[in-house]
This record gives C-alpha cells, sequence and structure tokens, in this order.
C-alpha cells in the first residue's frame, strides 16, 4: 500500500468542502484542506448568509411603514448602507473564523494557498507538493456574464455586498434566484429598481403559478419588471451628480442607472485546477462529472457542491460532504437522495418550495391534483398593505400522496422547511387534512385547501 502525507485532500473550505473535511477528520482519516481565498466559501461571503442580511435590512422598510396601521408613529428615519455593510462585514469575519476553529479544532491541516492536481494522488499546494489518498474537489462556482458592449461596467452580486452606497437607480438583469433577491434588496433600501429578463416569465424551473404570483408582487411593490428584454449595449456617463450608465435595451427603451447587477448564472469553478491534466471529465459547462458516488472519472478524485451539475444550493453541498466522508472514512454504505429538496428564495415577499411544479408532476404523473389558495394576510388588514399571500399544492389522485407544496408569502422557507419532512415521509393529502391547523397563520391554509382547483376551462367541458 502506498502511504501518503494525507488520506483526504480537499480543494475548496466552502460549506461542503469544510463539511467533508471534518467529518472525515472525525473519521480518523489524515485531512488537509487548500483554501486561496475565504472560510466558508459563497454562501457565507458572498452569498446566502450576507444576502440575508441584507433581506432583513430591506424589510425593515415595511416594517416601519405597516407600523402605522396598528396605532404606531414611526419617526423620521434615515438608513446608512455603511452600517449595514460594516455591520455585516463583522458577521462574516466571525464566521470565517468559526469555519477555521472548527477545522482546526477537528485536525484538519489548513493551507492558506490554491491548490492544484498534478497527478491522481499528487498536489501543488503553494510551493509545497503534497501526496493524498484521495482528493476531493469542492470548489464552488463563480458568477458568469454574458458577452455584451459595455460588460466592463457591471457588477456581480459578489460585488454588490461591498458597495460604498446603496445606488438610487439599478439596473438587474436575470430572472433567477440572486436577481430576485436582490431586487428586493434594493427596491427595500430605497434604490428605484428595474429588472429585466429575456424570457416571457421569470423565475424558470418554478412552479408556473408561483412564478406569476412573484411577478405580480414585484410589479406591485413598484418595481419596474420587465420580460422579453436583454441588454444591447451599456455606456458609462460622467456627469456633475457623479457616475451613472445609459443601458440600451432590446424593447428600444434606455435605462439611466447608477448600477448594472447582472445576475446571469454562476460557472463551475474549475479552471487552473489541474483537472484536464489528469483526466477528469468536464461537462460542456464546466461542471465535474460525479457518478452516484461522487467520484469523477478518475478514479479517488471525488467533487461535491457547485462544480458538479447537481443542485445549487448550500446544504445540498453540505450533505453531499458528510455522505461522502461517511462512505470513505466511516465505513458507512450511506447515500443521498436529491428528492424533496426544498429551497426558497428570499424575494420580498419569500418563495418557499418542495417537490413538483404542476407541470413536473403532470410530465411523470399524467393527471394531478391542484389545490390553490390566495388571500390578504391578517397583518395587511390593519396594516393596508397589499400583499398577497399564495399557497399551492399538487397531489397524485391515484395515491393521494402530495407531490409539491408552494408558497410565495412572509416566511414562506420557515414554512415551507416543516412541510418538506411530510413530503419526505411520503405524507398524503388525507393526512394534512387530518392535521389540526395552528390558528391563525397563513400555514394553516396548507392543511384546510378542501376545494379541488378546477380550470375555467375545464369546469365548462
Ligand atoms: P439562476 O440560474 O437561478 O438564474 C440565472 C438567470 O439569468 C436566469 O433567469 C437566466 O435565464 C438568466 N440568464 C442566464 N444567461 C443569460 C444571458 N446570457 N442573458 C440574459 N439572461 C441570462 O442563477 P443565479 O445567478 O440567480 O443563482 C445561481 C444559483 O445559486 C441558483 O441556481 C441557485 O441554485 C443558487 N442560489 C440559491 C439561493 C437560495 O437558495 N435562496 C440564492 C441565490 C442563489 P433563463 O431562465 O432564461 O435561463
Amino acid at each position: 500500500m502506498p502511504t501518503y502525507d494525507y488520506d483526504l485532500f480537499v480543494i475548496g473550505a466552502g460549506s461542503g468542502g469544510v463539511r467533508a473535511a471534518r467529518i472525515a477528520a472525525k473519521h480518523g482519516a489524515r485531512v488537509a484542506i487548500a483554501e486561496e481565498r475565504y472560510f466558508g466559501g459563497t454562501c457565507v461571503n458572498v452569498g446566502c448568509i450576507p444576502k440575508k442580511l441584507l433581506v432583513y435590512a430591506a424589510h425593515c422598510r415595511d416594517e416601519f411603514e405597516d407600523a402605522a396601521g396598528f396605532g404606531w408613529t414611526v419617526g423620521p428615519r434615515t438608513f446608512a448602507w455603511p452600517q449595514l455593510i460594516a455591520n455585516k462585514n463583522n458577521e462574516i469575519a466571525r464566521l470565517n473564523g468559526v469555519y477555521e476553529r472548527l477545522l482546526k479544532n477537528a485536525g484538519v491541516t489548513i493551507f492558506k494557498t490554491r491548490a492544484t492536481l498534478r497527478d491522481r494522488h499528487t498536489l501543488a499546494v503553494g510551493d509545497k507538493t503534497v501526496t493524498a489518498g484521495k482528493v476531493l474537489i469542492a470548489t464552488g462556482g463563480w458568477p458568469s456574464v454574458p458577452t455584451v458592449p459595455g460588460k466592463e461596467h457591471i457588477v456581480t452580486s459578489n460585488e454588490a455586498f461591498f458597495l460604498p452606497d446603496v445606488p438610487k437607480r439599478v439596473l438587474i438583469v436575470g430572472g433567477g434566484y440572486i436577481a430576485v433577491e436582490f431586487a428586493g434588496i434594493f427596491h427595500g433600501l430605497g434604490a428605484r429598481v428595474t429588472q429585466i429578463y429575456r424570457g416571457a416569465l421569470f423565475l424558470r424551473g418554478f412552479d408556473e403559478d408561483i412564478r406569476r404570483h412573484m411577478a405580480e408582487e414585484c410589479l406591485c411593490r413598484g418595481i419596474d419588471l420587465r420580460f422579453n428584454v436583454d441588454v444591447v449595449e451599456i455606456e458609462k456617463r460622467r456627469g456633475a451628480a457623479g457616475t451613472s450608465f445609459a443601458v440600451d435595451l432590446s424593447d428600444k427603451s434606455t435605462a439611466e442607472v447608477d448600477l448594472v447587477l447582472y445576475a446571469t448564472g454562476r460557472v463551475p469553478s474549475t479552471k487552473g485546477l489541474g483537472l484536464e491534466a489528469v483526466g477528469v471529465a468536464l461537462a460542456p459547462s464546466g461542471a465535474v462529472i460525479v457518478d452516484e458516488g461522487w467520484e469523477t472519472s478518475v478514479p479517488d478524485i471525488y467533487a461535491i457542491g457547485d462544480v458538479t451539475d447537481r443542485i445549487k444550493l448550500t446544504p445540498v453541498a453540505i450533505n453531499e460532504g458528510h455522505v461522502l466522508a461517511d462512505r470513505l472514512f466511516g465505513r458507512a454504505n450511506r447515500h443521498m437522495s436529491y428528492e424533496h429538496v426544498p429551497s426558497a428564495v428570499f424575494s420580498i415577499p419569500p418563495i418557499g418550495t418542495v417537490g413538483l411544479t404542476e407541470a413536473q408532476a403532470r410530465a411523470r404523473f399524467g393527471e394531478v391534483h391542484v389545490y390553490k389558495s390566495s388571500f390578504r394576510p391578517l397583518k395587511h388588514t390593519l396594516s393596508g398593505r397589499n400583499e398577497q399571500t399564495f399557497l399551492k399544492l399538487v397531489v397524485d389522485p391515484k395515491t393521494d400522496v402530495v407531490l409539491g407544496v408552494h408558497m410565495v408569502g412572509a416566511e414562506a422557507g420557515e414554512i415551507v422547511q416543516g412541510f418538506a419532512v411530510a413530503l419526505k415521509c411520503g405524507a398524503t393529502k388525507a393526512q394534512f387534512d387530518a392535521t389540526v391547523g395552528i390558528h391563525p397563520t397563513a400555514a394553516e391554509e396548507f392543511v384546510t385547501m378542501r376545494e379541488r382547483y378546477v380550470p375555467r376551462t375545464d369546469a365548462a367541458e
């Protein structure tokens, strides 16, 4: 048996890499990890965590406005973006430290530098060469921006978290998670937001009703949301008031803005890792191709998280890292299911979803039963806010199993997380109906929807 410096070498100390390293070390493996940028990866530094903190800040505006209906007089208010960013940065620095300590306490050797594969078991780590029995690629992803004239003037989510001030006018390009979330953030913090999406309806992949409802909520809030529109050219302008951008759009209009944020997807970070040299097969997207055990085309080299072509969500990467470490070093024959992975878009209002969309369910099961409910949340009967909560269940009529739970409304992520357990357990509509609601909540609607939704065309037949 050859002896290596380490049993496992992890490249990338993001959510997935850190979990795999820690668990492998706990199983007794000799583990090293290399990280050239920041501990905690995208989620901790330029993703989930700072995003959610900014969403809280944006929500404050609603809270101030809504308070009047409950008898409060809220005095003059000012908002200091630099204060928010400084506080956010402090919290992120704390979390970076937590991640590093977790690794050290688990006995993982840390290299704060880039690691590159030389062969299947050998890596160049800074100016050192080390060997490892197994290598795990957990390098995540990076924002991808299409080629467009004036591309050098745009920012991505990476930079949006460190802007010197909140822009007065923002153009957001894209219709996915990040675009919708930042539209809510900037709008809540007082910017005039224009969001453009190249297709007919944003949030592709989500349930059609959720997409439509969300579009209505965005428009109702005052976000200038436009579909079937793309950027033609971005031109920088310098005026007395400072730098701005004139963005020519495909609908023949020009948006005059202070910031152009592209949220047009993320690509796997696979460049410069030596993957091609050692023969690790990549998909056309650049993603590392892995089998069910996360092994790449090269034995003993594994990959998890956003660098692969699976679901790009932090908890998925963490699960993958944990299960992989158990399989490799804990002698556990564990597998991970990608069914019923819940997710939330932290838009304002947020979206929560688990299971199949109506369209996916129809494609898989043929006929499905649908239950929908749209209502004004109790809070807004006094606040006066014009916001509707929307809930939807998709049910297999043959087995009565609930296939999908979807929601737009306050705390949708918190609510749907609980229902994800029910779906994981194969809950039926009858079991939903037999569950007593908590009154008065929005979530209780999920267990009180008795009237099946019948489209008008069907009803007329
Ligand atoms: P998404 O893949 O969610 O969305 C990308 C958007 O950009 C889509 O609307 C896409 O349009 C559009 N787009 C892609 N290419 C172009 C182009 N060339 N020109 C114009 N528009 C384009 O990516 P995000 O960047 O929003 O997020 C990346 C991933 O990170 C997400 O998929 C998600 O998995 C994860 N994430 C999760 C969050 C959460 O859990 N809350 C939050 C943020 C990110 P089209 O639909 O037509 O392809």
